[in-house]
């Protein structure tokens, strides 16, 4: 058996944690013989619910769960991490503007940042749910001067996930023939979910599809799922979006699959003309524990028109909060 590694986990006694620590303790986000400390962090008025989430750990009596650390502290949760899932955020309260709430989670992401920096890992992977997921990832990044830039990552796989599952529906495909699926830029509305380049068992897409359904139905419905799950189910996405974080997860740690690829908020080297800098979705390969983002996508006005929207958000974002970037 390998050594255990440490996964830390924020807002660990929230919804979409319930989803994720069990599966994480199962092996299935580094896999059936790579043994977990499960380190998790919340806020002080949570740890009583914690300790009721880690008895219920403790019950499932998993093979592979070698220890569980549970504390109101950023440098005990992330001390020595070797992957960190920030899935803990400060939601939108009644009345909050938008500044307001990336300013409230510009104070918790940058504190975990330095937290980060401090305590865990030099090889730490960090993975971002908690929303805005791209802004909060640069904060904590921005605030973990030395560690790599590469090591701070967002999440976009639920997007990426729901396209699939859209295009599988529509195309009277399985999931298990679509390829080469694409969401570039930030994880809110203005992502652009791209066809272009995904195949149906190894046909393009876009010949299956009309540009009708692709702009009018396809496009928006990945962008507003979060939403229309909200009305249908009275309550945000929690299992779909621990599911998307294991295969993240999984996909950084053991690789995507041969001639495929997955997309990832990563940080951008001014790949496609996205500003350097900024976290953005691109189409990315994994290997030996190490992202790489696909090179040679060809982008036209359409693509080029949603991508450009997107990057400026993200800009927009970064400079609602740069008064607190260091
Ligand atoms: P959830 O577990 O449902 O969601 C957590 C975060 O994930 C939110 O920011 C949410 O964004 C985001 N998210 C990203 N993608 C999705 C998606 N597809 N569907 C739904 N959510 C998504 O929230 P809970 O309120 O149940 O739990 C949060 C926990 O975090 C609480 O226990 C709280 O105490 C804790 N917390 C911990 C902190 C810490 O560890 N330091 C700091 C702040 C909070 P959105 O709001 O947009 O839905």
């Amino acid at each position: 058996m390998k050594a255990p590694v440490r996964v830390a986990v924020t807002g660990a006694a929230g919804q979409i944690s319930y989803s994720l620590l069990f599966r994480i303790a199962s092996g299935e986000m580094l896999g059936k013989d790579q043994p977990v400390i499960l380190q998790l962090l919340e806020i002080t008025p949570a740890l009583e619910a914690l300790k009721g989430v880690a008895m219920e750990l403790e019950d499932c009596a998993f093979p592979l769960l070698a220890g569980i650390v549970q504390s109101d502290d950023a440098t005990v949760a992330f001390k020595d991490a070797d992957y960190a899932l920030l899935v803990g955020a400060r939601p939108r309260g009644p009345g909050m503007e938008r500044k307001d709430l990336l300013e409230a989670n510009a104070a918790i992401f940058s504190a975990q940042g330095k937290a980060l920096n401090d305590v865990a890992s030099r090889n730490v992977k960090v993975l971002v749910v908690g929303n805005p997921a791209n802004t909060n990832a640069l904060i904590a990044q921005r605030n973990a001067p030395d560690l790599d830039p590469r090591n701070f990552t967002a999440m976009t796989r639920l997007d990426h996930n729901r396209a699939l599952s859209q295009l599988a529906n529509k195309t009277d495909s399985s999931v298990n023939d679509i390829t080469h699926m694409t969401i570039w830029g930030n994880h809110s509305s203005t992502q652009y979910p791209d066809l272009h380049q995904a195949k149906v068992a190894g046909a393009a897409a876009m010949d299956k599809v009309d540009q009708e359904w692709y702009e009018n139905d396809f496009i928006p419905t990945v962008q507003q799922r979060g939403a229309a799950i909200i009305k249908a189910r009275g309550a945000s996405s929690a299992a779909s979006a621990a599911n998307a974080a294991i295969d993240h997860m999984r996909d950084w740690a053991l690789g995507t699959a041969d001639g495929d690829w997955t997309s990832m908020g990563v940080y951008s080297d001014g790949s496609y003309g996205i500003q350097e800098g900024l976290i953005y979705s691109f189409p990315c390969t994994c290997k030996n524990g190490d992202w790489e983002i696909v090179q040679g996508v060809d982008i036209n006005d359409f693509s080029r028109e949603k991508m450009t929207a997107t990057e400026q958000e993200l800009a927009e974002e970064r400079d609602a909060v740069a008064h607190l970037l260091p």
